[in-house]
């Protein structure tokens, strides 16, 4: 990389840090490829926060946590904003992509490339790198919430399976709300990013890319702010990795709202509380260790979340005082489920004078599908030990064993009434056979506009996966990167 005061050139510029770009940072700088990742947020230590989610997300998290989805029960989509991306303040569950979504996609474009032979060589890699198998979860018996997945398993015959998860501490882990920070696990920061500066990665932090500037089907330079301070970048290869909101709009900053229509997939998180006979003392597990994956061809998975006090209480907060003293005394009972669904429709990504508006409608069929799972895992729980389940809702959302469920979640279970979050976005500028409205790279992440620009983060994934997508985000990132 050459420089001068306001220019610098590279071979390869790499704009974000997170599971798509520091991917192929790595593998390009161990082939000798000079390489420049630039990062908008800041780099902290992985220990920065010692498990501070305040000190966390006021730092860490684009908007401070929650960029808002309009909608009918506007909610929050969350995403990272430092080096390491989502990767830093994600629950560190690391799922290839299920063989459901790997046949979709082959069947979309008819190709093989999205096989499990193709892809399982980079999975491997990646699962090797992360140290996935480092802590056998289940050997931790203090994991009461992830046991009960399993005695519901073994009555209802479903299938429940362990988690594959980059903890590199089994300490205190349920504790941490919205991801785990720091420590507690083993983000691409620490083996990713890292060990590419030792190998001659040129990074930047605090840099933000703002506009590409393009000349005959080409990016000629990118315009950045750096420390605010406006220089530009001039490399021979561009490759965007800002994540699913960020990617589309620089794409829109860069060449205007026409240049495609982004519309993101989610999946939606839906957090159920639930009060055990029998303490759970949830506090003291570690967070997603097993996961119900009897119903993920629907779309749908269920699991053990995060418990903390002060995450359990700040969800409590629609409860007056009295209620939420008694509930108090009983903390030790009480776990928390999430109940995830590959939503049907999307998230439409509207850039507004270079502001990003976020909005959505739930479609029919979802809120469907949220009554019947809700239905279905109430059942689970009441006949495993629980006494009274908080569904995620904004009013009258406590039922116990002997309430007429199907009439209570028929009356309350509606659109406007629903509490939910989402912190997977995907598919916002999607890959595809041929350039349309919002297929803009092709099988190979290039893009059919500009031919030495790439694109290797979450936006270009085809569909949702289901599954939580790091995995696939860096599986795709590394097998394209190879034949770049
Ligand atoms: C709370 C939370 C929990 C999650 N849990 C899991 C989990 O357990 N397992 C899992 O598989 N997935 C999880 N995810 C999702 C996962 O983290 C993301 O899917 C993944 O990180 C997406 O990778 P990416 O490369 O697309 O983007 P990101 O990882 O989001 O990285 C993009 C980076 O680009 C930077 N950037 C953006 N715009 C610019 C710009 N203009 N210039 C320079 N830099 C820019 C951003 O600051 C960011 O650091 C979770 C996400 C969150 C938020």
């Amino acid at each position: 990389m050459t420089s001068t005061q306001d220019q610098l050139h590279c071979e390869y510029l790499i704009i974000g840090s997170g599971a798509g770009g520091s991917t192929a940072s790595k593998y390009l700088v161990e082939k000798g490829k000079d390489v420049l990742l630039i990062e908008e947020g800041e780099h902290f230590k992985v220990d920065q926060f010692k498990g501070s989610m305040s000190k966390s997300l006021s730092n860490v998290w684009r908007n401070a946590g929650i960029t808002p989805i309009l909608c009918k029960s506007n909610f929050g989509f969350g995403e990272g904003k430092c080096l390491g991306g989502g990767t830093y303040v994600n629950g560190g569950l690391i799922w290839r992509t299920p063989i459901t979504i790997l046949k979709l996609w082959n069947k979309i474009f008819d190709t093989n490339q999205f096989s499990l032979e193709n892809l399982e060589k980079y999975f491997s890699e990646i699962e090797a790198t992360l140290e996935l198998d480092k802590y056998n979860v289940n050997n931790y018996l203090q994991n009461k919430d992830s046991i009960k997945l399993d005695e519901i398993a073994k009555k209802y015959k479903i299938n429940v399976a362990t988690v594959p998860k980059s903890i590199n501490s089994t300490v205190d882990q349920n504790k941490l709300q919205l991801g785990s920070p720091g420590l507690t696990k083993n983000s691409v920061l620490q083996k990713y990013i890292y060990p590419s500066i030792d190998k001659g990665l040129r990074l930047l932090t605090n840099c933000k890319a703002n506009k590409l500037i393009s000349s005959n089907g080409k990016i000629t330079s990118v315009e950045v702010t750096f420390n605010n301070k406006k220089i530009h970048i001039f490399p021979k290869k561009v490759i965007l990795a800002c994540g699913a909101t960020q990617t589309p709009m620089l794409l829109k900053k860069s060449f205007g709202n026409r240049f495609f229509e982004s519309e993101m997939c989610v999946h939606l998180n839906l957090r159920i509380g639930v009060k055990f006979k029998e303490e759970m003392f949830a506090d003291n597990g570690i967070m997603f260790t097993k996961q119900i994956q009897e119903y993920l061809d629907d779309g749908v998975l269920i699991m053990p979340t995060s418990f903390s006090k002060s995450s359990f209480f700040s969800s409590l907060a629609k409860l007056d005082n009295l209620e939420i003293k008694e509930i108090s005394k009983q903390f030790n009972f009480f776990s928390n489920f999430v109940l995830q669904i590959q939503s049907k429709n999307k998230v439409n990504l509207n850039s507004l004078s270079n502001n990003l508006i976020l909005t959505y409608k739930l479609n029919l069929e979802d809120l469907e599908k949220i009554k019947k799972y809700l239905l279905i895992f109430m059942e689970f729980l009441f006949s495993t030990g629980a006494v009274e389940i908080y569904l995620p809702l904004k009013k009258n959302f406590k039922i116990n064993k002997n309430s007429d469920r199907a009439k209570f979640i028929e009356e309350n279970v509606i659109e406007k009434n629903i509490e939910m979050v989402s912190v997977h976005g995907m598919s916002s500028a999607k890959m595809g056979i041929n350039r349309s409205n919002n297929e803009i790279f092709n099988l190979n992440g290039k893009s059919f506009d500009f031919n030495n620009m790439f694109c290797l983060d979450s936006s270009i994934l085809p569909t949702s996966t289901i599954e939580s997508p790091q995995g696939t985000v860096m599986a795709l990132s590394r097998s394209i990167v190879e034949n770049l």
